[in-house]
């Protein structure tokens, strides 16, 4: 992405050279769902309901740039349902302009028609990431002949994909699909798992942890992520709207690493992984 593109992220509003460059250098979100039109929210308690409401909160967290993609998507019960939250994301990638990528999210019921969506959202709409997928929220597994297709499918249009898993899931799809650039979200609950998501990671190249949900709030966890895997595949993400954008920021700021492996991690990688995706 250009400096023109993300200069223009406040629609109408000329930056200062200042703010240009601060902008390029701006914390990226690799995980952030927005408030649905349809009302889904993934919020607790609802305090950000809107998207004008969902930005004004990353302002106030520091967060200028970010992948997003729709709760109603997450939860779709038939296919209008993912296409309706797709088309969400990207009209509002192209109201904030330069500030979000947008994610394209399935379910793999109707399996045809998840395919052509995939193609759709790369061809006409540009998108070059995938989810999170969250099977538990609709009830699918990983291991399927049509969740093949979907990771087949996603490497071929060079598809950065990001999965929710348990340790197992995790596992089978790192080594399974070698040929898919797969961000796994989530350190884990407990030290066990937390070290042997780490180590998944660290085993397979074509994974990358993001520091969203449990585990980010254990001091040393970071750290021990950076010295398992290397900083190059490790992301900054939140979850926002259900987890606070700048409780794992803090941490990432005030861990032992330098400077440069901080940079890698708030925004350098994720924009490595869009650029290579195109
Ligand atoms: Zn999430």
């Amino acid at each position: 992405m250009g400096v023109v593109g993300l200069a223009e992220f406040v629609a109408g509003d000329p930056l200062t050279r200042q703010a240009v460059a601060e902008t390029r250098r701006g914390i990226f979100d690799a995980h952030l769902h927005i408030p649905s039109d349809n009302g889904e929210n993934f919020q607790w308690h609802l305090v950000t309901r809107n998207m004008p409401e969902f930005v004004a909160y990353l302002d106030k967290c520091g967060v200028r740039r970010g992948v997003i993609s729709s709760s109603w998507s997450n939860k779709a019960q038939t296919p209008e349902d993912y296409r309706n939250g797709n088309r969400e994301v990207a009209k509002y990638v192209e109201r904030y302009k330069g500030r979000f990528r947008g994610s394209c999210v399935i379910t793999p019921f109707r399996i045809q028609e998840a395919l052509r969506e995939i193609e759709d959202c790369r061809k006409q709409h540009g998108f070059v990431w995938l989810g999170e997928f969250c099977n538990y929220m609709t009830g699918y597994k990983y291991d399927t002949p049509e969740w093949a297709q979907v990771m087949r499918l996603a490497a071929r249009l060079n598809y950065v994909v990001q999965i929710h898993t348990n340790t197992q899931e995790m596992q089978y799809l790192a080594e399974t699909f070698p040929e898919t650039t797969i961000v796994f979200p989530h350190l884990g609950g407990s030290q066990k798992e937390i070290f042997a998501r780490i180590a998944i990671v660290a085993q397979h190249k074509n994974a990358c942890i993001d520091l969203s949900g449990s585990g980010i709030e254990r001091v040393g966890i970071l750290e021990r992520a950076v010295k398992e895997i290397g900083a190059e595949r490790v992301l900054y993400g939140s979850d926002f709207t259900i987890n606070e954008p700048s409780a794992v920021i803090a941490r990432v700021r005030n861990a032992f690493l330098t400077p440069a492996d901080r940079e890698k991690i708030l925004f350098r990688n994720v924009e490595r992984l869009l650029a290579r995706a195109g």
